[in-house]
């Protein structure tokens, strides 16, 4: 029970990466607040699979990339539980184009939620943060190691890596830390379908442990970085992808 009476908000919580962590930060002993965009009986489910085992937690829409939607989350953590300890920024949107097929829409749709969605859950999360807390970036290795055709998406996990550093520090006196998590190639509702074939074969072949991951794999991981247990651990921007090192296609 290493998060025990501790609150965590998990954005995009209700499938993929964002479930796995919200559930292992239940199983810890925090209580969840799973945020969603529009799959509500996705996020309920999460919240019904903690409560099983014990934990507690409660499903709040809201669109990261939303200022005013990001300030209605918080508000609403602020009167429910008046504090805050682990935020977890995990909501993100990849869209793989080449470089002649670049829209503008693309473009902000990726930066808004992977970039400007973490910014402002910060914003309004060291509003209720006590005297230490924990914030966790989901960053990608494609921000060191970008696929082809992903240049606007491995962009944004680039900035998370920076901005992860450069919060660090400005947060670090308040007794904030500011790690990112950078996963692989790993199995969820966002990348259903795109591993098959040849393309998955090489993903498979450059990734030394031998397989795809899969969310229980990236939440161990966010458990320690809300942890106590990494106490002398900020800045950081830590690979979970079973060694994948230089994509390389
Ligand atoms: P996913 O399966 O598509 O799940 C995305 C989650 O984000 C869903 O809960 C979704 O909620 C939520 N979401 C989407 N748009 C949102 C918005 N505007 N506001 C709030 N929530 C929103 O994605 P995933 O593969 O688990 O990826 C999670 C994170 O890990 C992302 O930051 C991604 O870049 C990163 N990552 C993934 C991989 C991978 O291989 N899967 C690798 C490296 C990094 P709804 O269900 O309500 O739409």
């Amino acid at each position: 029970m290493k998060l025990e009476g501790k609150i965590a908000v998990v954005t995009g919580a209700s499938k993929g990466i964002g479930a796995g962590i919200a559930r292992a930060f239940g199983a810890a002993g925090a209580t969840v607040i799973v945020n969603y965009a529009s799959s509500q009986s996705d996020a309920d489910a999460v919240v019904a699979q903690i409560r099983e085992q014990g934990g507690q937690a409660v499903a709040i829409p809201a669109d990261m990339s939303k200022a005013a939607d990001v300030t209605r989350l918080f508000d609403k953590v602020r009167s429910e539980y008046g504090t805050l300890d682990v935020l977890v920024n995990n909501a993100g949107v990849a869209v793989f184009q080449m470089i002649e097929d670049l829209t503008e829409e693309a473009f902000h749709q990726q930066f808004n939620l992977n970039v400007l969605g973490y910014l402002l859950a910060v914003r309004e999360a060291v509003k209720l943060f006590g005297a230490s807390a924990s914030i966790i970036n989901i960053s990608s290795i494609l921000s060191t190691d970008p696929y082809l055709a992903s240049s606007v998406y491995s962009a944004t996990k680039g900035a998370v890596d920076t901005l992860t550093f450069a919060l660090a520090r400005e947060l670090g006196p308040r007794g904030i830390r500011v790690n990112s998590i950078l996963p692989g190639h790993t199995n969820t509702p966002a990348t259903d379908g795109n591993f098959a074939g040849e393309f998955g074969d090489k993903l498979i072949a450059g990734t030394p442990l031998g397989r795809f991951g899969e969310p229980e794999d990236i939440a161990p991981l966010a458990v320690f970085l809300a942890s106590g247990d990494s106490h002398w651990i900020t800045g950081e921007s830590i690979r979970a992808s079973g060694g994948v090192r230089g994509v390389g296609y």
